[in-house]
């Protein structure tokens, strides 16, 4: 059962990832450099630690960003661009691939234009991605749960829920 579940979900992923480089496939096929992580997929698909996808498959009560003030809806859009929690790694990331604008078609362009722009993006959603994970956890351990059974039972859990298999 589990294993048919994860094999549609990484076939969603799967898909997801090709619509988000479509625009691009031949230079993306072509591409003499960059290993697709599995942080950069989330922020690639939107399907990982977004309050917007959390709330669609039931993770979260709201789509929320948990890291505003104001809890405008978390997105991948929000994430990269937008979020004030991010400053820091958005000022490293446009130090590399510009002032342009921050959507994903424009971050798939600078990942494919060269190994350089690529590393940049990957470092910033792993970075953020992580951040937004250890989040993730401590507010499940926090509050969802309030029993204290998973306080001394070490990190193994719910994060592992969106890897693939
Ligand atoms: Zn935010």
């Amino acid at each position: 059962m589990w294993s048919l579940v994860y094999a549609a979900a990484n076939h969603m992923h799967g898909l997801a990832v090709i619509a988000a480089v479509s625009p691009l496939f031949e230079e993306w096929l072509e591409r003499r450099h960059g290993v697709l992580t599995y942080r950069l997929t989330q922020v690639l698909t939107g399907h990982g630690s977004f309050g917007r996808f959390l709330f669609r498959i039931r993770r979260e009560e709201t789509p929320g960003c948990r890291h505003c003030v104001d809890h405008p809806e978390d997105t991948v859009e929000h994430t990269v661009a937008v979020c004030p929690a991010w400053a820091e790694h958005r000022r490293v990331l446009r130090d590399v691939i510009g002032d342009g604008d921050l959507s994903r078609p424009a971050l798939v362009q600078a990942m494919v234009r060269s190994e350089r722009e690529w590393d940049a993006v990957s470092s910033f959603c792993e970075a953020v991605m992580l951040a937004k994970e250890e989040a993730e956890r401590v507010r499940e351990r926090s509050s969802s749960r309030p029993s204290r059974r998973r306080r001394h039972s070490g990190r193994r859990g719910s994060r592992d829920d969106l890897r693939p298999p």
